[in-house]
């Protein structure tokens, strides 16, 4: 099969990602073999590919949003018939014997693997995963609509739940990228007055046009206080701003994986009981609650398609703010 292979950790600039033909891997007990019709990419992908996360598994095929057709059963395996279309997202497996797995943090377990970190993923023609980590897609959404959701959408979700945001309460979102885009669907859907603190015109457009009654740039204080916030961007720089722009007992979510180094700040802008807390990964709960949603608004995702040997310029363009909502390799 064709695949995009990051062989070193490279900045994208340097096109690390090498296009090139690999062995169909050979689905093990209890996974589906998958042929990939579409692969999402994320920010996450970035921080893989330039070493901001450490290197896990060399040479490793990146891509944690895909979508497929299950083409072959592992031995064990019978959740899913032949033909089925289904979603792989970030968290690939758990051991599910920690203490975490077993008190319904599956997100924070000791053992998971990662697709496209720690196990190859979809940056590629086929691919292999546990079949009790996939989701049914719902049939209303194509395949380039449906690869945002699977990682985007999901944390994206995780964090709303997390920010404790209510119906008519105010919530920031700083970053518009391709998870914003997605939550800002989901808040509205609840009732909830949506901030946009943004770098770039095209991205504050996108927030205006989907809903948001303010948008400003990064670290511009929005115009009313905040019941919460969601920093998408991977800007500690940005924690200071958010803070400030919190009402007492205000929640600021951190969503991303990786974040450049928080400066320090006065004790003032935490206390009165606001809260700074970070979102890892999702549990299988928020995944399946979150497509459900998703298929009841229905959301609707801002896509650019690139051909998968286009992989590199998908990543730089997402990486210099030129995709406005979601990029999506076209695998098929
Ligand atoms: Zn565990
Ligand atoms: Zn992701």
């Amino acid at each position: 099969m064709k695949a995009c292979v990051l062989h070193a950790p490279a900045l994208v600039k340097m096109d690390p990602l090498r296009y090139e033909d690999v062995p169909v891997p050979q689905p093990a007990r209890g996974e589906v073999l998958l042929r990939i019709k579409v692969c999402g990419v994320c920010r996450t992908d970035l921080h893989v590919i330039e070493g901001e996360l450490p290197p896990r598994k060399s040479p490793v095929i990146p891509g944690h949003q895909i979508v497929g057709i299950v083409e072959a059963l592992g031995e064990g395996a019978r959740r899913f018939a032949k033909g089925a279309r289904v979603g792989v997202p970030w968290l690939h497996s758990t051991d599910q014997t920690c203490e975490y797995c077993r008190s319904g943090m599956e997100n924070l377990c000791d053992h998971p693997t990662f697709t496209g970190y720690t196990v190859d993923g979809g940056y590629a023609q086929y691919v292999v995963a546990p079949e009790a980590f996939v989701y049914p897609i719902p049939a209303s959404f194509p395949d380039e609509q449906a690869a945002p959701l699977l990682c985007a959408g999901i944390i994206g979700f995780r964090c709303l739940r997390l920010s404790g945001i209510k119906r008519g309460g105010r919530l920031a979102f700083y970053g518009f990228g391709a998870a914003a885009h997605v939550a800002i669907q989901v808040a509205r859907h609840w009732g909830v007055e949506v901030y946009a603190a943004t770098r770039g015109e095209n991205h504050q457009r996108l927030a205006l046009q989907l809903g948001a009654v303010w948008a400003g740039e990064a670290s511009a204080e929005p115009p009313a206080k905040l019941d919460a916030a969601i920093i998408f961007a991977p800007a500690g720089e940005l924690v200071p701003p958010a803070l400030m722009a919190l009402k007492k007992s205000g929640v600021l979510v951190l969503g991303g994986i990786h974040m450049s180094p928080i400066p320090t700040f006065d004790y003032n802008l935490l206390y009165q009981e606001r809260v700074i807390r970070s979102v890892a990964n999702n549990t299988r709960q928020d995944g399946e609650d979150f497509l459900r949603v998703a298929a009841e608004i229905p959301i609707r995702s801002n896509v650019t398609l690139y051909p998968l040997q286009d992989a590199n310029r998908a990543l730089n363009d997402l990486k210099t703010d030129r995709v406005n909502g979601a990029a999506v390799l076209d695998c098929a």
